[in-house]
């Protein structure tokens, strides 16, 4: 891992921001809480997807073709990386 530059993104109503990695699930606003894995705790590189992802990726074991479809992958702003965060977050331990 290096710690280069983070990559930044122009997220209309915040701005120039750093760029961070959900999955589409958490992109969605009216849904009960999906749940919230963070994968990186790099602040230049935020990653994170929800319970059913988690379960895709233990059940893929890597990152396939048929994981990085249902994860869908979409690129935030940190400011909406952490209102997902807030949003779909659950206090599910392990
Ligand atoms: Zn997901
Ligand atoms: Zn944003």
């Amino acid at each position: 891992m290096t710690t280069s530059e983070p990559m930044m993104i122009d997220c209309g109503p915040h701005g120039e921001r750093v760029s961070a990695v959900v999955c589409q699930h958490l992109l969605q606003r009216d849904t009960s809480p999906s749940g919230f894995i963070e994968n990186s705790d790099d602040p230049h590189d935020l990653q994170a997807w929800c319970h059913l992802c988690e379960e895709k990726f233990q059940l893929e074991g890597e990152m396939t073709d048929a994981f990085r479809q249902f994860n869908g992958m979409a690129i935030v702003c940190v400011v909406c990386y952490d209102e997902s965060k807030a949003r779909h977050a659950i206090s599910v331990t392990q």
